[in-house]
């Protein structure tokens, strides 16, 4: 089978060869830029290198999928918000934001026309044309709650949906037409997935406020976007007191933190959406032995997941040899549907 048969049995639940490892967030590290010679910064916005870098996750290690998206603050950087891009160990970070108050936002018009977004579209169709739809090329949005809050700082966001909630409703709607038209754009420049990443997770904010904030956003998302391909929503952290509320978004996938409890959360959602994941990054991938690799890819074979993943994009320190390990071991895994 190849990558894209395989990703695609897996998702819907046909028999397959051997279990497909993707990923929908981040897979470059040191070592894959070494071997590439496209390092961070400049892979973050150079398209030619966003392509050459995300192409090593499946020429090197044997990923079943590409990914060139390789910070949430794309989008923020794009809106206006001053990035530091800073270097290959340390993830970009914002210094600066230009929005006080929500009121000041005004939704500029032909944003898609900016470089940012531009950038990631051409190492798209690059990616697209090297691998011809024989491995997947998963493209990559941050849902209203990030973009939001990189916008305008997380206390203030949070406490708007406190004070004053249908004001903070209201924007976090309007923000919502920037991911859902990136996503389109990335579909039509050669996607074949879409990580919709909304960080809506349990130490930053209530499941009812998830559930009347994001829930309806996610199922229109849901329901426009997966016309042209699956989407799969990644939340990092622990999502137990949400889980039907990430069921029932109507998305494909869902790719999701090992602090969960995995066996579980595949057990309740298993008729609505897939799990993805949900190998332990700063552990297991950054600091374990390839033993402990094997081990874990086998504890979540065995827990019902289907599509096997690191967690949340990679610390960039994570040798190659795990990687490696971890695509072999589901690899030599055969699929027993
Ligand atoms: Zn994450």
């Amino acid at each position: 089978m190849t990558p894209a048969e395989r990703v695609k049995a897996a998702l819907t639940g046909t028999d397959f060869d051997v279990y497909p490892v993707i990923n929908p967030t981040s897979v470059a590290i040191i070592e894959s830029m070494e071997q590439v010679r496209a390092f961070f910064p400049s892979a973050h916005t150079n398209s030619m290198e966003m392509a050459e870098l995300a192409a090593a996750g499946h020429d090197l290690y044997g990923f079943d999928s590409v990914a060139p998206y390789f910070s949430v603050h794309l989008e923020a950087a794009a809106m206006g918000v001053q990035v530091d891009w800073n270097d290959a160990l340390h993830t970009p970070v914002i210094t600066k934001r230009p929005l006080k108050s929500i009121d000041d936002f005004i939704m500029p018009k032909s944003f898609l026309q900016r470089l940012e977004f531009q950038r990631l579209l051409k190492a798209i169709e690059i990616l697209k044309k090297k691998y011809s739809g024989k491995v997947p090329v998963i493209g990559k949005v941050v849902g209203p709650w990030t973009l939001t809050y990189n916008l305008y700082g997380v206390e203030n966001l949070v406490l708007d949906t406190i004070l004053e909630p249908e004001k903070a409703k209201d924007f976090i709607n309007e923000i919502s037409t920037i991911p859902m038209e990136f996503a389109k754009a990335q579909f039509d420049a050669g996607a074949d997935m879409i990580t919709w990443a909304d960080h809506v997770t349990s130490d930053l904010v209530s499941a009812k406020i998830h559930e009347e904030f994001l829930l309806p956003i996610h199922q229109r998302a849901a329901k426009e976007l997966q016309k042209a391909g699956p989407v799969i929503l990644h939340i990092c952290g622990n999502i137990m007191d949400r889980i039907d509320c990430i069921a029932n978004t109507g998305f494909k996938m869902f790719h999701m933190d090992s602090r969960n409890d995995i066996a579980d959360v595949v057990k309740r959602t298993e008729s609505k959406i897939t799990i993805t994941g949900c190998i332990n990054n700063p552990v297991t991938l950054a600091q374990g032995t390839p033993i402990m690799v094997r081990k874990e890819v086998m504890a979540n074979i065995q827990s019902g997941i289907r599509l096997i993943s690191p967690e949340c994009a990679l610390p960039t320190s994570v040798s190659g040899k795990n990687l490696k390990c971890l695509v072999e071991t589901a690899h030599r895994t055969k699929g027993d549907f």
